[in-house]
């Protein structure tokens, strides 16, 4: 398996699932992560095994996400790309309504498990002096709104990594990006709201969001651009959404 494969954390749905596809479409392989595992079974259905590689990983757990690039690199694959995609918001109150348990969930996920799955991918792409790392960071890193508290504090993460990983790679050929975009309807809003269709849906009401595939064109513009050019940031949006979320204009 000697081919140069594309690692996509959080493919079993939204944005990661999207990637995966434009990815495949592309011609890439496909490392497709997720702790649904079973969801991920459809891309080897329509893609082929041969193409397609599936891991349960939960980007918390360090251990697992080590034994996950070492099943790819231990068969002769190169990691040419990692889309950092897995990340959740829960609740969306103010801060002194919050759970520390959510807090915890978010920063274990949207930071630690991001650093997990970057740490474990880089020393590969550092000797094979190329690579790609592409973070999905959000709006909520740049624009406040009501509720965002934590969850845009890990963003602001990603996004402050991302500039400082850029530093760190210097010589080495790996390229670093963060695509950052705004609303965008998927699982997120039904999982910030614990399964709560109706409050996910009112999210949403009266705008036209972004889609996955909005997103995953971004991401795969960047990585079709040569090797020399970086994209750093890519900030994208709804038409309706002018900026923080407070600012949406409803229909
Ligand atoms: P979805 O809820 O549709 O998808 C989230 C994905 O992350 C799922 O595949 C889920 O897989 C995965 N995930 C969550 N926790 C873990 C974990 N611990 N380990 C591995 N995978 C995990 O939401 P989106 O597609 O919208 O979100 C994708 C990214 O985009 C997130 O980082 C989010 O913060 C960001 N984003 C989303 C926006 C939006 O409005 N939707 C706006 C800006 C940024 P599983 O549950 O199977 O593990």
């Amino acid at each position: 398996m000697t081919a140069s494969w594309a690692v996509v954390t959080g493919a079993s749905s939204g944005i990661g699932w999207a990637v995966a596809e434009h990815l495949l479409k592309d011609g890439h392989h496909v490392a497709a992560w997720a702790r649904r595992e079973e969801r991920l079974a459809g891309l080897v259905e329509r893609y082929g095994a041969d193409r397609v590689r599936v891991n349960q990983v939960d980007v918390r757990d360090g251990a697992t996400v080590r034994a996950a690039v070492a099943d790819l690199t231990g068969d002769g694959a190169e990691i040419g790309l990692l889309v950092n995609n897995a990340g959740l918001s829960l609740g969306l109150g103010p801060l002194d309504d919050g759970d520390a348990g959510d807090w915890h969930t978010m920063v274990q996920t949207n930071i630690e498990g991001l650093l997990a799955c970057t740490h474990a991918v880089l020393p590969g792409m550092r000797s094979a002096g190329r690579g790609h790392i592409v973070n999905i960071g959000s709006l909520a890193a740049e624009y406040p709104f009501m509720g965002g508290n934590v969850y845009a504090g890990t963003k602001a993460f990603v996004h402050h990594l991302t500039a400082n990983l850029r530093v760190d790679l210097q010589g080495s050929g790996v390229r670093v990006t963060c695509v950052a975009p705004g609303m965008v309807r998927s699982e997120f809003a039904l999982v910030r709201f614990g399964g709560d269709r109706d409050r996910a849906d009112a999210l949403y009401s009266g705008i036209e969001p972004l889609t996955p595939d909005d997103v995953a064109d971004a991401v795969v513009w960047a990585h079709r651009c040569p090797a020399n050019v970086n994209v750093n940031y890519i900030e994208l949006m709804s038409l309706d959404q002018p900026y923080g979320l407070a600012l949406t204009r409803r229909k």
